[in-house]
């Protein structure tokens, strides 16, 4: 197993044996009735970006006309800061623009659908979204010379923080606050998932927090266990097919 698979695996095991250890909101489904439908939905959009995504990058990454502007800056630690935060705020962006455009939300609104968040929410995106999604990144890529390494780093973290940041896991109120000073944490990220459309419209970061705080949506929970998670009036977990059908 490559060191990328290997680092989101493990990801997955240990946030996911802490949300059953020590979950924030009790459990009312069977483990597997709470991971089927959106470990479905991941399957299929990782499917369906290797055929679309994954060679478009291939042809950016072997065009030898233009190398990008990160080209021009010699330190290579510099390269990984500075993709690392284009590609972060690219999320901040795409995830804002998923809540503004009428159309966009749609799509998203099938993340917002759980009603009881888990680390396998951080699969449950409509395959739509999941491919365009990435489209105006690959621009940023080719535009700004993103290396595969430098991409990859990126999106490993990402899986993991996703992961950890959808967790059921009850981290102390105290260092989750604390931590939500700089990347997303559950309770934050809970209150984005929240009914309340106040709540739901803020905390759009993905990995650091800073995003929120620069564009005035950061909002940390004054009393997450009060929090309803899920989308009003959706009452029922939707199975497979109704997800897919949603946005039409
Ligand atoms: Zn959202
Ligand atoms: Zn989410």
């Amino acid at each position: 197993m490559d060191w990328q698979s290997l680092t989101v695996v493990s990801s997955v095991i240990s946030f996911g044996t802490l949300e059953n250890l020590f979950p924030f909101f009790t459990f009312k489904e069977s483990f597997d009735k709470r991971v089927y439908t959106n470990l479905v939905l991941g399957l299929i959009n990782a499917l369906t970006n290797s055929f679309t995504v994954a060679l478009l990058l291939n042809w950016i990454w072997q065009q030898t006309l233009w190398f990008g502007i990160f080209h021009f800056i010699n330190s290579p630690v510099l390269k990984i800061v500075l993709s690392f935060f284009l590609l972060d705020g690219y999320m901040y962006g795409w995830h804002r623009l998923m809540h503004t455009l009428p159309i966009a939300w749609r799509f998203h609104k099938v993340h917002h659908t759980e009603l009881l968040m888990n680390t396998s929410t951080a699969y449950r995106f409509h395959p739509v979204e999941a491919i365009l999604a990435n489209l105006p990144k690959l621009f940023l890529i080719w535009l700004f010379g993103i290396t595969l390494q430098n991409l990859l780093l990126y999106e490993v973290l990402l899986a993991c923080e996703l992961i950890f940041h959808h967790s059921n896991w009850a981290i102390p109120l105290k260092i989750d606050r604390y931590l939500s000073c700089f990347i997303v944490t559950p309770n934050y990220h809970r209150s984005h998932h929240s009914q309340l459309k106040k709540e739901a419209t803020s905390n759009y970061a993905s990995f650091f927090t800073i995003w929120d705080i620069l564009f005035k949506s950061y909002n940390y929970p004054q009393s997450p266990k009060t929090i309803k998670l899920g989308l009003f009036p959706v009452k029922k977990e939707l199975n497979l097919i109704n997800l897919l059908k949603l946005p039409f």
